[in-house]
């Protein structure tokens, strides 16, 4: 019999659950991917990196496939009109696809599934992109973990070998339905165009994943202590590819589970990465209204009456509040779609709690702008620093950017490389220009004035405002 395979965020051939299954129950199968107009069309810049990372990777998925005797049909349109289409044309008996945990994904498949039921097909889900999802990890009365902690405990108490393996999508490839080379859209009558993301050295598609993290496993053991400083080589940047699927969570998490076990400690750490983003998952899962209704996970922070100075937001999102390690965080954001998870937090924080701005204008921001966006890990990642989260840190605790900046850029290598006009300041004035000449330009000794802006906020003072917001607002439960 036939099917279709659905590819959405899971980019690949290998160790792919749906192809799995599908592949090993039918002998026809085919494979398709939509650009989908729901999605596209909402994206207001139309030089979008993601696109082009998508579009790279589905050029190469296509080839594999082709070279493995089958083909990738790409289409352009609504999935809820394209695959329902799609199933009729091919005439297969059911659809397959990898399970999204996000609420407007999830009622898109609804949808689909119910067009599809129209015609007597079934749309078959699997688990692929996490390691445990929804109700697989759940507290000892049955319910969603809040706090991430026990999570992890319960979620590395569970995995093994088994939850690791493999799919092997290479034992059943000769069931891929052969066909004659279709079509593959360009960028530009997607209506994109290319961007500046060759130039980021950020390899694209599996071979690019595989790439990354070869090179990663070569340093995974300093994780733990190089993970928080922006200028060194420390992560493994394969966020863009977790988010697209070009590379499987259990490749990944297999490697360093083993690696873990063996008592390398940076190894351990990054399975605890990889375990957040499990969270963050389940937690979207379970809390439909974080992205439908945009609510705060703890509801006695709904109502903080922020300050919401459009031109502070404006200095924020160009990078130039006059904090050197916020504004070379933002710029790395705008030039390259990629920001640090420590700069995330930092900026994250600055933008909540010194300028007082909602933590879902930042939200917004980052969504628009990260290459690696995923709403999960960046509602959880915004909410843990506006204190309005799960496990949230409590309010009081906020980050100084001026000390943030001496510790984690002690030789100020990431400011000077994104703030090349603060490149001749010493490593002292490089974290807090304003120190060099209070209330004036920034004047250096030997150099004209500096074109750098002083700072919008005074941190100390806008530390006791933010105190007193969240003190006068946030409910009694
Ligand atoms: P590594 O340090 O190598 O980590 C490996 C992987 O673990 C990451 O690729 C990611 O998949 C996962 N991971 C790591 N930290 C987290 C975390 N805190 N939450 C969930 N998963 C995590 N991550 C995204 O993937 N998409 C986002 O939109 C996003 N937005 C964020 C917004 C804020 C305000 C904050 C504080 C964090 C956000 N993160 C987001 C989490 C984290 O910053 C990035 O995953 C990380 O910086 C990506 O770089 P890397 O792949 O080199 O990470």
């Amino acid at each position: 019999s036939k099917a279709l395979v659905w590819l959405r965020r899971d980019l690949r051939m290998e160790d792919h659950a749906a192809l799995y299954h599908a592949l090993k129950r039918h002998q026809q199968v085919y494979v398709a991917f939509v650009f989908d107009s729901d999605i596209l069309d909402a994206l207001s810049d139309k030089h979008d990196r993601r696109l082009e990372f998508i579009w790279e990777s589905v050029t190469e998925l296509k080839l594999a496939l082709q070279a493995a005797g089958g083909d990738l049909l790409v289409r352009h349109g609504r999935a809820q009109t394209e695959i329902p289409r799609l199933a009729q044309q091919l005439q297969v008996a059911a659809v397959y696809a990898n399970r999204d945990y996000e609420p407007l994904a999830i009622a898109r498949d609804e949808q689909v599934a119910q067009a599809l039921l129209g015609e007597e097909r079934t749309l078959h889900l699997f688990k692929d992109q996490v390691l445990f999802e929804q109700d697989e990890i759940l507290t000892q009365t049955g319910k969603p973990y809040g706090v991430f902690t026990p999570y992890k405990r319960a979620h590395l108490a569970k995995l093994n070998a088994f939850y690791l393996k493999a799919y092997p999508v290479q034992r059943y490839l000769s069931n891929l339905a052969a066909m004659p080379a279709a079509a593959m859209p360009s960028l530009e009558s997607l209506g994109f165009s290319r961007t500046n993301l060759k130039s980021l050295r950020l390899p694209t598609g599996m071979a690019g994943a595989q790439q990354l993290f070869h090179d990663f496993l070569q340093r995974i053991e300093d994780y733990e202590q190089a993970r928080n400083y922006p200028a060194i080589k420390g992560v493994s940047y394969l966020s863009v590819h977790l988010r697209f699927g070009t590379i499987s969570i259990r490749q990944l998490a297999q490697a360093a589970w083993q690696l873990s076990l063996a008592g390398n400690a940076g190894a351990a750490t990054w399975l605890s990465e990889l375990i957040w983003r499990d969270f963050y998952f389940q937690v979207c899962y379970h809390r439909p209204d974080l992205q439908l209704e945009r609510r705060a996970y703890r509801p006695e922070y709904e109502q903080l009456p922020f300050a919401n100075d459009r031109d502070w937001f404006a200095a924020w999102c160009e990078g130039r509040t006059g904090f050197p390690i916020v504004d070379a965080a933002m710029r790395q954001l705008n030039q390259t779609g990629y920001m640090h998870n420590r700069l995330r937090m930092v900026v994250a924080s600055f933008l909540v709690k010194d300028l007082l701005i909602d933590w879902r204008w930042g939200e917004q921001y980052f969504a628009d702008k990260l290459i690696d966006f995923d709403f999960a890990a960046n509602n959880g990642g915004w909410q843990w620093a506006a204190s309005t989260g799960c496990d949230a840190q409590p309010y009081f605790r906020i980050f100084n950017p001026q000390s943030q900046s001496e510790k984690f850029d002690a030789q100020g290598k990431f400011i000077r490389k994104y703030v090349p006009e603060l490149a001749a300041l010493d490593n002292q004035l490089i974290h807090a220009p304003w120190a060099g000449t209070p209330g004036k330009k920034h004047q250096l000794p030997s150099m004209p004035e500096v074109d750098y802006p002083l700072p919008l906020v005074n941190h100390a003072l806008q530390r006791e405002q933010a105190l007193a917001l969240y003190k006068n607002n946030v409910k009694q439960k």
